[in-house]
């Protein structure tokens, strides 16, 4: 390990509150969140600006950092709202702002003193580019997915400004921010938050007086995802990804499940944890881990720049994750009872494991349970039913229970 380097900070996606929580309570330093507009993740649950006060509270309670996507492509109608809202996250006290178009940053240069991360739609592929909007007042560049660790390092090397750069997640098989498909296709654009992944769809080659008749395209038996990416997880490089010194490592999936943003957080937390600890080497539970929450196959992107191919072309699916089925809220000690808010289908004699924020995990099979008002049951088939079942160990506040 190189003394010269300092720890990047872990930013992970927060879609919700509950993500939000699940996010720094296992390791995050940091979190993104989208707003109801201008962020480009129009369908996820984003937050109104009551919760963007309770996720700015809550994160800086826990002495860590947040930052509001407001990332799209803005058009003429969009400024008043624009300006209005900016002011209102600069009163909110987010910690940073990600911008992508140069009319979002002229603005909140001009009405706030938000601090500014040059979003990764902004396509940065380049250190002139970096350079560029660093003199424009940005403080941070998330550099475009399609760099390799030589190109990133040479960045760092020519700009002084903080570099952020995605680690793990979904890919686009466009460069960022210039995806034109699902609005083509759709209607739906993705560089206005609408994006229908129009990428990962099934094609066929049709013939315009042959309605029905579908032509393959080429690839096997089960069809033709050609532009259909695999997942980005650099875990096994990323000593390589620490030495290149950039300032922030950055997890996708604000879409995700709790369950997706514990396990990567927890994973990458300690990978990076035992780099300055002088103690990396990558760990089989690690890997486990990661192989065990929701992905498509997973690559090193452009990273290493091996030629390697990212997309995956027989299937559009991830592979299915361990089902989440419930969180862990509370814990009485005397009677070795944790008290769980149900998540998934579970039921009495079914094999459990507890995920933990900072302990090992756990696995028990389920001898009993009772609900809120103390009745025994045999299944917790309701959604968000609250449930209390004794357990073998004692166990964190903000667990996973998942199945084995
Ligand atoms: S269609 Fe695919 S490549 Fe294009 S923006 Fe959407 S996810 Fe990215």
């Amino acid at each position: 390990m190189s003394t010269n380097i300092v720890k990047p900070e872990l930013l992970a996606p927060a879609g919700n509150f509950e993500k939000l929580q699940a996010a720094l309570i296992y390791g995050a330093d940091a979190v993104y969140f989208g707003g109801k507009n201008f962020s480009l993740r129009a369908f996820g649950d984003n937050f109104s600006r009551d919760e963007i006060l309770k996720a700015v509270d809550f994160t800086h309670a826990l002495n860590k950092k947040i930052y509001a996507a407001v990332n799209i492509f803005a058009h003429n109608k969009d400024i008043a709202e624009l300006a209005d809202y900016l002011k209102f996250l600069d009163r909110a006290g987010v910690d940073a702002i990600l911008v992508s178009d140069l009319g979002v940053l002229n603005l909140a240069r001009e009405l706030t003193n938000l601090k500014i991360h040059i979003s990764t739609q902004a396509n940065v592929t380049n250190w002139r580019a970096a350079k560029f909007f660093h003199d424009l007042g940005a403080s941070r560049i998330v550099l475009a997915r399609e760099l390799t660790y030589a190109e990133i390092s040479e960045i760092k090397a020519k700009c002084a400004a903080e570099l952020e750069i995605f680690i793990h997640g979904a890919m686009c098989i466009s460069y960022s921010g210039r995806c034109w498909l699902s609005k083509f296709l759709t209607g739906r654009d993705g560089n206005q938050g609408a994006c229908t992944h129009s990428c990962r769809w099934k094609y066929n080659l049709v013939e315009e007086t042959r309605a029905g008749e579908y032509f393959p395209v080429g690839e096997d038996e089960r069809g033709s995802y050609v532009m259909n990416s695999k997942d980005l997880c650099l875990l096994p490089y990323l000593d390589k990804v620490i030495q290149s010194g950039v300032s922030s490592l950055k997890i996708e999936g604000r879409m995700k499940s709790v369950n997706y943003v514990a396990g990567v957080v927890k994973v990458y937390r300690a990978a990076i944890d035992s780099y300055f600890a002088n103690d990396f080497k990558i760990r089989d539970e690690w890997l486990d881990e990661l192989n065990k929450i929701a992905h498509r196959p997973y690559t090193t992107g452009f990273f290493l720049s091996d030629g390697k191919p990212t997309e995956i072309h027989d299937t559009s699916k991830p592979s299915r994750s361990s089902n989440f089925l419930g969180i862990v809220r509370a814990f009485d000690l005397s009677t070795m009872t944790a008290t769980i808010e149900q998540r998934g289908k579970f039921e009495v004699d079914e094999r459990v494991e507890f995920f933990q924020p900072q302990g090992e995990n756990f696995s028990q099979t389920i001898t009993s349970m009772r609900d809120a008002d103390g009745q025994e049951i045999l299944s917790a088939p309701h959604a968000q039913q609250v449930v209390k079942m004794p357990v073998v160990k004692p166990v964190e506040i903000w667990s996973l229970m998942r199945e084995v």
